[in-house]
């Protein structure tokens, strides 16, 4: 939903932060990591690469054979080392986090970002645990929607916030929903430029963090302020006055963003028949 710019910490030096004051020896989590240390760095170029070309999905689940690092260690770097509030690795988590403009969730584009979510999960991925490129500034509730996660089709992959360009078109589209309370159904709609890959992982993206339910509220609590200034402005000005201030409202929120909510609301209202000839009778 939110394009955000891709973190630019080299790998090396968050290992060599986060191993800092590990205890040393033979056989301990610090002497595993220090040997996995240049394939770890390699994994995380490989990382950006691919996903720059649109190949995440070639990278096979746990790739830890050809490591000496167990998924223990790597879970409990990013937890203890990386996450963990006054260690090292905490400034690289706080950097990351704040690379969210006004702290807005980049999945939802609504809700504030309290956590990091690996977009290949630790769990399945251990060896990109901290990986900068695998690691989004996220909201609680789309970091748990999201859970863990892989993708079996490039179909299936959700929008990638460093990556992945969703913010040039406008898809995100509302009908009303006729009735009293009028209410509002969101979903995605193709624009002419994307194949049917773009769309469909649009549309996952759109299912998993259930951003319908996400936004029926808020639509229909904006929808409720909105109304009285509509009903004033067809009292002065007529149908065409109050459509022409719904035009300005989408064309105020595009210039901060594509695809809020608000937007589509909006735009809703503007192409419902039933709205304009029987709800807000002249
Ligand atoms: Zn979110």
């Amino acid at each position: 939903m939110i394009k955000l710019e891709k973190p630019d910490f080299q790998q090396d030096i968050i290992i060599d932060d986060c191993i800092d004051n590990m205890r040393k020896g033979n056989g301990t989590p610090r002497a595993r990591i220090t040997a996995s240390r240049d394939i770890l760095i390699e994994k995380s170029d490989e990382y950006d690469k691919l996903a720059e070309l649109g190949e995440l999905g070639t990278i096979k689940e746990s790739e830890l054979s050809e490591v000496e690092v167990t998924k223990k260690d790597m879970i409990d770097l990013y937890n203890k080392k990386f996450a963990r509030q006054g260690e090292r690795g905490r400034q690289y988590y706080d950097k990351i986090k704040s690379l969210a403009p006004n702290e807005r969730c980049p999945f939802c584009g609504q809700r504030l970002v309290k956590t990091l979510d690996h977009y290949l999960p630790k769990a399945k991925f251990p060896l990109y645990a901290i990986t900068p490129y695998n690691l989004i500034p996220s909201c609680s509730d789309c970091n748990k929607d999201k859970l863990t996660d892989s993708f079996a089709q490039r179909e299936e992959e959700i929008i990638h916030p460093y990556y992945d360009d969703f913010a040039s078109s406008v898809w995100l589209k509302a009908e009303v929903v006729k009735g009293e309370p009028v209410t509002f159904e969101f979903y995605v709609e193709k624009p002419e430029d994307w194949d049917d890959i773009k769309y469909k992982r649009a549309c996952n993206h759109f299912k998993v963090f259930r951003l319908n339910d996400l936004y029926k509220p808020y639509a229909c609590e904006r929808f409720c302020e909105c109304l009285g200034r509509l009903k004033r402005i067809l009292v002065k000005g007529g149908q065409e006055a109050a459509k022409e201030h719904l035009r300005e409202s989408i064309v105020e929120k595009r210039k901060n963003r594509l695809n809020t909510w608000e937007e589509a609301m909006y735009d809703a209202l503007l192409e419902s028949d039933w709205f304009w000839k029987e709800y807000l009778k002249e």
